[in-house]
């Protein structure tokens, strides 16, 4: 068995994903990857004066998330600034 009998496609995630990402964002916690805090995503500091919105940690104000609505319709979440998100399912 080698690694291409492992792999499936990302469309196999399909049903996961939809678990995760359809879910109260707000009550999740979240942990910062720039300092490690640990704080509900309702706590973070949000700017809209960015082209897109801006998530900011509590604690350091390392940017956590940014998400852009894109004019053809697409959404556009870059989480980088999380190290991990906790939420109730
Ligand atoms: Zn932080």
């Amino acid at each position: 068995m080698d690694d291409a009998d492992l792999r499936l496609d990302g469309n196999a995630a399909a049903g996961l994903l939809s678990e995760i990402f359809a879910v109260e964002m707000t009550t999740a916690t979240e942990t910062c990857a720039g300092c490690g805090a640990t704080n509900v995503l309702a706590a973070a500091q949000l700017y809209m004066q960015a082209p897109g919105a801006v998530l900011r940690c509590p604690n350091c104000t390392a940017v956590l998330m940014c998400v852009v609505q894109l004019p053809n319709g697409g959404l556009v979440v870059e989480l980088s600034g999380i190290r991990s998100i906790r939420m109730s399912t």
